[in-house]
């Protein structure tokens, strides 16, 4: 109950900042830190850099470098839990490569990220309810990459691009998305094997691929209510961005720039989006990339939104990370 009340005071918009910790080599080298947490449990942040004054960004959660997979993911399971009451939620992970995307959405195996913890979560929750609700639970995994999307849980017998169409006013339909039937949390292990082992096929270099495209994950309810016969339908999106980081002025060719403009145009896009939900601007512009297109049915309306915004501690990051922070202020 306190959480509603939370929620619908604050609007459907979430932004928690999680910073990395400084990485050996880093220290080693003698990086200064140039990120503070003095106050990272009323969600502030300080930014100094040498020589300059302290800039303060205030989130709705900090994360310093010591707060753990479970940390994260106790302030996240109450939006996340809302799913199975009909809400539909999208989760990013926004960042410059290398400050924590896939660590905090996928994490390693022995310390797993939001991904992993969500569907524990929804089958432990949907067990609790079980005299009230029956829960069917599908998972599709999903890349778009180039402004293409490409369905990871494909077989050589069904079709890996996929194209987005309008089914009805506002529903939102892919034609030919596969969508594996999860029954416990051991055959999610498997799908979610089974997506990224399809990611890393035709790349030769899986980090490069996947800081080039956004993963996502779309968790799908169907819910049935024993007592009334209500039956919803409700989706859970999460998605590890592409890399935020401006391209260096080397690289400005060729297939890299072009992968570059997606990446700036399906980021903006989402800025875009997002902070006109926010502002609650009567116009949405969702079809300005295939992300938020995708998306569309669950970012706006009732639907639930909480964006990391990852960050590295090290001032040789500092102008990505001012970036991300400035991006993610406008956001909230
Ligand atoms: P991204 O997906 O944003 O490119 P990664 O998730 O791959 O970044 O993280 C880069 C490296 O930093 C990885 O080796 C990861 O394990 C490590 N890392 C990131 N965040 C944390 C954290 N909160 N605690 C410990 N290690 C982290
Ligand atoms: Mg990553």
């Amino acid at each position: 109950i306190l959480y509603n009340q939370i929620q619908e005071a604050k609007g459907n918009i979430r932004v928690f900042c999680r910073c990395r910790p400084l990485r050996k080599e880093e220290s080693l080298a003698g990086h200064a830190t140039a990120v503070h947490f003095d106050a990272a449990k009323d969600g502030e942040l300080g930014i100094i850099s040498t020589g300059s004054t302290k800039k303060i960004f205030k989130f709705d959660r900090v994360y310093t470098p010591e707060d753990d997979q479970v940390s994260v993911f106790a302030d996240a399971s109450p939006m996340i839990v809302s799913v199975l009451d009909g809400y539909n939620v999208c989760i990013f992970a926004y960042g410059q490569t290398g400050t924590g995307k896939t660590f905090t959405m996928e994490g390693p195996e022995n310390n797993r990220g939001v991904n992993y913890r969500t569907l524990e979560q929804l089958f432990l929750t949907a067990e609790e309810r079980k005299d009230t609700f029956t829960y069917n639970i599908s998972v599709s995994v999903l890349e778009v990459y180039n402004e293409q999307i490409r369905d990871l849980l494909a077989t050589s017998s069904t079709s890996k691009r996929l194209e987005m169409r309008l089914a009805t006013e506002g529903v939102h339909h892919i034609p030919g998305v596969i969508e594996a039937k999860v029954e416990n949390i051991k055959e999610v292990w498997n799908v979610l094997q089974a997506g990224s082992n399809a990611r890393a096929t035709g790349s030769n270099n899986i980090n490069e691929h996947s800081s080039r495209s956004h993963c996502i994950l779309c968790i799908m309810v169907r819910a049935k209510n024993l007592i009334t016969g209500d039956c919803t339908i409700s989706k859970l999106w999460l998605v590890d961005l592409a890399g935020s980081e401006r391209l260096a002025k080397t690289e400005v060719q060729g297939e890299r720039l072009k992968e570059a403009q997606n990446i700036n145009r399906s980021l903006s896009a989402l800025g875009d989006v997002i902070s006109a939900l926010a502002a609650k601007k009567s116009h949405i512009p969702y079809r300005n990339s295939k992300l938020t297109h995708l998306l569309q049915d669950s970012l706006g309306g009732d639907a639930k939104t909480l964006m990391f915004v990852q960050i590295s501690p090290s001032e040789q990051d500092l102008s990505e990370t001012l970036s991300s922070l400035n991006f993610a202020a406008r956001v909230r």
